[in-house]
């Protein structure tokens, strides 16, 4: 299976992905010595904090 080195852009952290990763040809085409990705946590994290976000809040009382 062929993999590619990739690092999330938001955590640092390297990662091999193999060729089920959604992104991989994508990646693999630019033919990178190392691609840069968001990896699964971090885009979790940005889901989660965009859908914080979005919730309506509460008005302050003044
Ligand atoms: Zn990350």
């Amino acid at each position: 299976m062929k993999t590619l080195a990739a690092r999330c852009l938001m955590c640092g952290k390297s990662y091999q992905l193999d060729e089920e990763y959604k992104d991989f040809k994508k990646l693999s085409e630019k033919n990178l010595p190392e691609a840069t990705f968001i990896c699964e946590m971090c885009s979790n994290k940005v889901r989660y904090e965009s859908d914080e976000k979005r919730k309506p809040k509460k008005p302050a009382s003044n």
